[in-house]
C-alpha cells in the first residue's frame, strides 16, 4: 500500500522516491515508505485548498467536524497495543511509555472536539440600532510539520485543533518516525473526514518540508522541531505573511531546595533527566540543587542514573531506550567532549554502554555532569540526550536567577516543602510551564508553548484551538440612514 496520503488516496511518490525507516534499537529497518518531492506537496496542498473551498467541513456544523474527533479518539483506543507497538520500533521508546502517548492523544481528540463549539465568538454592545459580533473562523490550509521523538503525540496537538476549527491540513511527520503518523491518518479516513480534508507527505525536511512552507496556498504554519529549524521556517513564512505557530527547543531547569521531599525530587530528577533517553523538549536537564543538599543529591542521582536498565523498548524490563537515530547520538555524543573542555566534572556515563546486547543500537549511558557553571556550553544548549548537568544556588534569588539564565524559556520544575515559596519561585520563572514537586505532566487543558526562543504560540487548552481560527467582526447597522458627512 502507497503511503503518501493526497485528496483522499493513498498514493505513491510520483517519482518513485523511497526511504528505510529504521529501528534505533538495532538499525534493522522496520519498513520502506514513500519519499514525496515538492511536486507531491504541490498535489497535497492544492488538495487542501480545494477541500477547504468545496468540501463540507469548514462551513459545517461543529457537531459534525466533534463527531469526527471523537471517533478518532475510540479508534486509537481500539488501536493503542498496535500503535504504541509501532511507536517504539520507530523511535525506541518503551512500550509502556509509547501506550501512554497514544491514551494522551487519545485525550486531546476528545478535548477538542468537547471544545470546537464551545465559543462562538461574542455580541460587542454597542447600543440598540448596531449589531456587532465577534466570531472565530478556520484559517484555512495549514501545514502541520512534527519531530521525531514524541511522533503521534506532537502531531495530534496540531492535527485535533486544526480539525476542530473547520480547516483542511497537510501532515509532515520527521522523516525518521512516520509510522505512527501513517496509522493516525488512517483513522482519520476512518473515522470520515471528507476528501482532502486530511492530507499527508512524507520525505525530509530539506525538501519536502521547504516546499511546503513556502508553498503560496499555505495559510497556517505550525511546527514543532529545533530552534535552527524554527527560524528557517520562519523566515520562510515572512514571504507569504503566513501565521504562525513554533514549538522549539527547551533548557530546562529543575530547581531542588534542601527542604524538598528528597526521595520524590530525586525519582523525578531521574525523570526529569532520563525519560526517552532526555530526548524531551521539556527535560529537565539543568538541575540546580540548594548547597546545603547538593552532594547527597548528586551522589544518589548518580547511582540511580548508572543503574537505569537500557534495552530494547519491546522488552518490559528495559527502563529506556536508544537515542533516534545514529546521526541523533553523534550530534549528543560530541557534547561529551564540549563539557570536558568547559571545565564540568563527569560524575557517571559519558559514553556508550558496555552490554554487547546494546552494541548495533543508538545507545548511550545516563550521564549526570556536576561543578557546572551557567556559562558553560554544556548548560545552555540544548544537549537532547540522556545528559543531566548540575550547578548549585545558595538561595531563592539566586536559584530564580539561574533559572532564567537562558535563552529558551519552556518549563521548569520548583522542588521545595514551603508552599509559599514554591509559589513565589513560580511567578518569577519565565518559562510556559512550571511544575511544583512534579515533572513533566501537561493536560489537554491547559496551554503548553514557551516563553523566549522556545517558540511563539501555544498549543493545547482554548489557546491552541485559537491558533487555528481567524477573528471576525460583523458589524450590522439594523437602521441604515444617510450619513451626512459629504454635504455636496
Ligand atoms: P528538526 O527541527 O530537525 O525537525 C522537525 C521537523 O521539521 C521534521 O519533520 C523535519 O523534517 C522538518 N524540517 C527540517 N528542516 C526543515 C525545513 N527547512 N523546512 C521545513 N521543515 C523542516 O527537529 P527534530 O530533531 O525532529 O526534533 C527535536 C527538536 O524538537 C528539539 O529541539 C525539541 O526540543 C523540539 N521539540 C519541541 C517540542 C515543544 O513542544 N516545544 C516538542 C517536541 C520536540
Amino acid at each position: 500500500m502507497a503511503e503518501l496520503y493526497i485528496d483522499g488516496e493513498w498514493v505513491p511518490a510520483a517519482a518513485g522516491g523511497r526511504r528505510d525507516v529504521v529501528n534505533p534499537f538495532d538499525a534493522s529497518v522496520v519498513r520502506s515508505v514513500d519519499e514525496a518531492d515538492a511536486a507531491d506537496v504541490d498535489r497535497a496542498v492544492r488538495a487542501a485548498a480545494r477541500a477547504f473551498r468545496e468540501e463540507d467541513w469548514a462551513r459545517a456544523p461543529v457537531r459534525r467536524r466533534a463527531d469526527v474527533l471523537f471517533r478518532v479518539s475510540e479508534l486509537l483506543r481500539r488501536d493503542v497495543e498496535e500503535i504504541a507497538r509501532t511507536e517504539t520500533l520507530d523511535t525506541g521508546k518503551t512500550l509502556t511509555e509509547a501506550r501512554i502517548d497514544v491514551e494522551d492523544v487519545a485525550a486531546a481528540f476528545r478535548y477538542f472536539a468537547e471544545t470546537a463549539g464551545k465559543d462562538g465568538g461574542r455580541v460587542v454592545d454597542v447600543g440598540p440600532g448596531v449589531l456587532s459580533r465577534v466570531v472565530y473562523e478556520p484559517i484555512g490550509v495549514c501545514a502541520l510539520i512534527a519531530p521525531w521523538n514524541y511522533p503521534l503525540l506532537q502531531a495530534s496537538w496540531k492535527v485535533a485543533p486544526a480539525l476542530a476549527a473547520g480547516n483542511t491540513f497537510i501532515l509532515k511527520p520527521s522523516e525518521t518516525t512516520p509510522l505512527s503518523t501513517l496509522a493516525l491518518i488512517r483513522l482519520i479516513e476512518e473515522a470520515g473526514a471528507p476528501r482532502g480534508v486530511a492530507n499527508l507527505v512524507l520525505g525530509s525536511g530539506a525538501t519536502v518540508g521547504a516546499a511546503l512552507t513556502a508553498h503560496p496556498d499555505v495559510d497556517l504554519i505550525s511546527f514543532t522541531g529545533g530552534l535552527a529549524t524554527g527560524r528557517r521556517i520562519m523566515a520562510s513564512a515572512a514571504e507569504g505573511v503566513k501565521n504562525i505557530a513554533l514549538e522549539l527547543g527547551g533548557k530546562n531547569p529543575n530547581l531542588v531546595f534542601a527542604d524538598a521531599d528528597f526521595d520524590a525530587a530525586l525519582g523525578f530528577a531521574l525523570d526529569a533527566s532520563f525519560l526517552h533517553s532526555g530526548q524531551v523538549c521539556s527535560a529537565g536537564s539543568r538541575l540546580l540543587v540548594q548547597d546545603t543538599l547538593h552532594d547527597r543529591f548528586v551522589e544518589a542521582l548518580a547511582e540511580r542514573a548508572a543503574a537505569i536498565r537500557l534495552g530494547d523498548g519491546l522488552d518490559p524490563a528495559t527502563e529506556s531506550g536508544p537515542l533516534s537515530s545514529a546521526e541523533h547520538r553523534d550530534k549528543v555524543e560530541a557534547y561529551f567532549a564540549i563539557a570536558r573542555e568547559d571545565g564540568a566534572r563527569l560524575v557517571t556515563g559519558g559514553g556508550r554502554p558496555d552490554d554487547p546486547a546494546l552494541a548495533r543500537g543508538f545507545f548511550l549511558r545516563p550521564t549526570v555532569y556536576a561543578d557546572c557553571e551557567r556559562s558553560m556550553r554544556i548548560v545552555q544548549e540544548e544537549v537532547f540526550g540522556p545528559v543531566v548537568t548540575v550547578e548549585r544556588f545558595h538561595d531563592e534569588d539566586e536559584a530564580v536567577a539561574l533559572a532564567n539564565d537562558t535563552r529558551y524559556g519552556l518549563a521548569g520544575g520548583v522542588w521545595t516543602s514551603e508552599a509559599s515559596r514554591a509559589q513565589r519561585v513560580a511567578n518569577r520563572l519565565r518559562h510556559g510551564t512550571v511544575w511544583i514537586n512534579d515533572f513533566h505532566p501537561y493536560l489537554p487543558q491547559a496551554e503548553w508553548g514557551g516563553f523566549g526562543r522556545s517558540g511563539v504560540g501555544r498549543e493545547l487548552g482554548p489557546t491552541g484551538l485559537r491558533e487555528y481560527q481567524e477573528a471576525k467582526h460583523i458589524y450590522q447597522n439594523l437602521h441604515p440612514a444617510p450619513s451626512g458627512w459629504f454635504k455636496g
